[in-house]
């Protein structure tokens, strides 16, 4: 089976839940140049990824090859998925590629994608049809055939008086206003250019189309862009809504472990950054658990769990060694914080107790209130924890018992694609919640100048860790999500 799947303008954000499906369960994806890096992270790992872009030295395949390629991999079995820019049908070949695959006997699907024709527009402010300016959109290609002469029809498109959007015209843009004025338009018609549209790095040029091509000179607006036509520009001022956003055209690395990056690149993308999504650590359950095996024998009357994936290695742990949750029958938990306790709470079990600030002395304050004079304590946690923890414990004559259930290391893969970024000094921000993260960080970007860089952190034992590395650091103010996003917010946005 082979998906034609439209990628959308930009980000994953504007990929459809059908497309992102597809992706998941592709065996192989042949994807064209500028498919953004956060999309091709939903292909799984085992997939193969054919980037049509390199399979030859001209940057694009010829269709011919293209189509063969498809045959050729369809042939292999499994899902092939073939992601294009934008809309699969919209100036996209798509359609060649089914005629193809119809041919050859192989079954295939559609799955459309937001078209930078519209979503361009959208995200520069202009609607492409309003009741007040006009009845119709009409959406042209400016790309000649084999560097051919335009074949435009301008006295039509003018005479029809709705807006227009050329695709692929930037090369073109002076041609097409003058064809479109040798036509009759009204040369102080509205018209602006939309380059990289909805994508973090959005700018946009709006005059007439008169003076539209200077305009785009001055400011060398380059391919993709998109060139509309119509009185929907005058718009564009007033209900401009992306490149306002604070955090429009910065960029920042998410370091957290994949599993637990959503929710804080969510919401820096809401705020318009460019978040790079490049886990700076990897959690790897120990294979010798002798040592939890070997506590499950005595008898706590506290179980602590100091982070999220801290209680998800416990479970896995514990079933690892034939055991469950039931094992901790009769104890007490404790959680560091509210993300700790909404895991347990996941497994249906309710923290006892959650200090009020997140860190090692806090906990150990907590507990030592509530852990009965010679009582135990059983730690579940990363081998290389902090040993404050254990030590506060031991001080005040509590037996603690501190198991390590899995290191934390730098991911096996590497960091793909964060050197490149920092080398060239496009990362404005990185974001740590944790010391190991500063510590895979350092380690992926040994050799880089990270002067220009803020690091944003969580705790006092990450920003001295990023200090000892060298980096210019802010501390959120409590070890939240929301904190964080807003010390980022401090000291990136303009305003
Ligand atoms: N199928 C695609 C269009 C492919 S033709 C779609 O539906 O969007 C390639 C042209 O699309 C580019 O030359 C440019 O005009 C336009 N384009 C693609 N992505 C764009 C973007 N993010 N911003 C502006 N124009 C874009």
């Amino acid at each position: 089976m082979v998906t034609l799947v439209g990628a959308g303008p930009g980000g994953r954000g504007l990929l459809t839940i059908a497309g992102a499906e597809a992706l998941r369960q592709a065996d192989v994806v042949i994807y064209d140049r500028l498919v953004s890096a956060d999309i091709l992270a939903l292909i799984p790992e085992n997939a193969v990824r054919v980037d049509a872009g390199k399979e030859n030295s001209r940057h694009t395949l010829p269709q011919e090859e293209m189509n063969e390629l498809l045959v050729k991999y369809a042939r292999g079995g499994g899902n092939v998925v073939r992601l294009k820019g934008g809309d699969c049908f919209l100036f996209g070949r798509g359609g060649e590629e089914c005629e193809f695959l119809k041919l050859h006997g192989i079954p295939f699907r559609v799955v459309p994608g937001v078209t930078s024709a519209l979503a361009a527009p959208a995200f520069a402010g202009i609607p492409v049809t309003h009741r007040d300016f006009c009845a119709s959109v009409h959406i042209v290609t400016a790309h000649a055939k084999k560097n051919g002469p335009l074949k435009i029809d301008y006295e039509s498109l003018v005479r029809l008086r709705g807006t227009l959007v050329f695709l692929m015209g930037v090369t073109a843009l002076s041609e097409v206003c003058a064809g479109l004025l040798a036509a009759g338009i009204e040369p102080d018609t509205p018209a602006a250019v939309v380059e990289n549209g909805a994508r973090p790095n959005q700018r946009k040029a709006v005059s007439t189309v008169a003076a539209l091509p200077e305009r785009a000179r001055e400011m060398t607006l380059k391919s993709p862009a998109v060139i509309v036509v119509g009185r929907v520009c005058t718009l564009s001022g007033a209900i401009d809504w992306f490149t306002p956003l604070p955090l429009h055209g910065k960029t920042i690395a998410v370091t957290r472990p994949k599993e637990r990056a959503g929710s804080l690149s969510q919401k820096l993308r809401a705020l318009g950054a460019e978040v790079l999504e490049c886990p700076c650590i990897e959690s790897v359950l120990r294979t010798d658990l002798s040592e939890l095996r070997g506590a499950l024998g005595g008898v706590f009357d506290w179980a602590v769990f100091t982070s999220p994936t801290g209680v998800r290695m416990a479970v896995r742990a514990l079933r690892e060694i034939g055991h469950d949750l039931r094992a901790l029958y009769g104890m007490k938990l404790a959680a560091t914080g509210k993300a700790t306790a909404e895991v347990l709470a996941e497994y249906g079990l309710t923290a006892d107790l959650i200090p009020g600030t997140y860190d090692g002395a806090h906990l150990a304050e907590a507990l030592l209130k509530e852990v009965p004079d010679g009582g135990a304590v059983l730690l579940l946690r990363a081998a290389g924890g902090s040993p404050e923890l254990p030590e506060r414990l031991r001080k005040a004559g509590i037996t603690a018992a501190d198991i390590r259930l899995y290191d934390t290391r730098p991911p096996a893969g590497g960091v793909p694609g964060l050197r490149e970024r920092l080398a060239a000094g496009t990362v404005d921000a990185a974001a740590f919640t944790s010391a190991s993260t500063v510590r895979g960080f350092l380690q992926a970007a040994q050799g880089c100048d990270l002067s220009g860089l803020a690091a944003v952190c969580i705790g006092q034992q990450t920003a001295r860790e990023a200090e000892r590395g060298g980096l210019t650091v802010k501390i959120a103010k409590n070890a939240t999500i929301d904190d964080l996003t807003n010390c980022i917010l401090e000291v990136l946005s303009d305003v």
